[in-house]
Order: C-alpha cells, then sequence, then structure tokens
C-alpha cells in the first residue's frame, strides 16, 4: 500500500460550540486551524503516483479560502439566535449543519476530497484520513474509505 500526506493546510476561523454542558467553548473564540491529508492507494497510476501534489494543494486552497477568516456556527445555532440581525457587515459566516468541532471539521474536509476525487474519476484511492488540528496539541482524524 502506498500513501502520500499534503501537510499543513491552514486556516484562521472563530467558532463557538452548542453544547448540553457548561463550558467556555460555547463563547465566541479563534483558532489556527491546521490540517494534513493523507491519500492511500493499493497501487501507483500510469504516471507513477497516487495522486498529483499539485491538484492536491489546489483542493487544500478551496477548503483555506472557504474556511479562512470566517465565523463557522452550527444550522441550530444560526436560527435559534438569528445572525443575520447580528452581524452588520455580513462579515464571512460559515453555516454548517452540526456544531463546528474539530471531529465534524475534519469530516466537512474529508467529504470535500472525497467530492473533489469523484469529480476528478479517480478510483485508485482506496482510504483518505484528515487529520484536524484545532490547537497545537489538539487534533481530530476521520477515515473514509472510498
Ligand atoms: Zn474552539
Amino acid at each position: 500500500m502506498y500513501k502520500i500526506t499534503r501537510y499543513n493546510g491552514n486556516f484562521e476561523y472563530s467558532h463557538l460550540l452548542d453544547l448540553d454542558y457548561p463550558s467556555k467553548c460555547s463563547n465566541v473564540h479563534g483558532h489556527s486551524g491546521k490540517f494534513n491529508i493523507t491519500l492511500y492507494a493499493d497501487k501507483l497510476d500510469s504516471n507513477y503516483m497516487i495522486f498529483d501534489f499539485k491538484i492536491l494543494s489546489e483542493i487544500v486552497k478551496e477548503i483555506e479560502d472557504k474556511f479562512d477568516h470566517s465565523l463557522i456556527i452550527s444550522k441550530l445555532f444560526y436560527e435559534k439566535y438569528k445572525f443575520d440581525d447580528l452581524i452588520v457587515n455580513k462579515s464571512k459566516l460559515v453555516v454548517i449543519d452540526h456544531n463546528p468541532t474539530a471531529e465534524y471539521l475534519a469530516t466537512l474536509i474529508a467529504d470535500y476530497i472525497k467530492l473533489k476525487l469523484e469529480e476528478k474519476k479517480i478510483v485508485s484511492i482506496t482510504k483518505l484520513v484528515v487529520e484536524f488540528f484545532e490547537t497545537e496539541n489538539n487534533s481530530a482524524s476521520v477515515m473514509i474509505t472510498l
């Protein structure tokens, strides 16, 4: 089995978590998020590679552009507190289906990569792993079998 890893995708973001227990994470706060993407394949393609690093970097850039300097909140929280009224200048708001935890952000990134691989008709990749670092010391990973 072969694997390649694209390190240090990154974006600055703020979020808050809508939790069912008291936590300082329920206050708006920011992170310098980083993520690594690892792709696995059983064999190399006709170019003797798993996937072109340049194309993978382009996908990483799209992910960074979507989230960088944004406020990420769950749809439920958005609907509960009518953020449109609160954010006067319509600063970059990204509303996602669930709490913006490190685990869920890793999942969203993995789902996006999977979609891009499908669009590009890449069938040789068998597994992808996204590790998302919310802080230097805390990360969450998701593994998807393709
Ligand atoms: Zn946080």
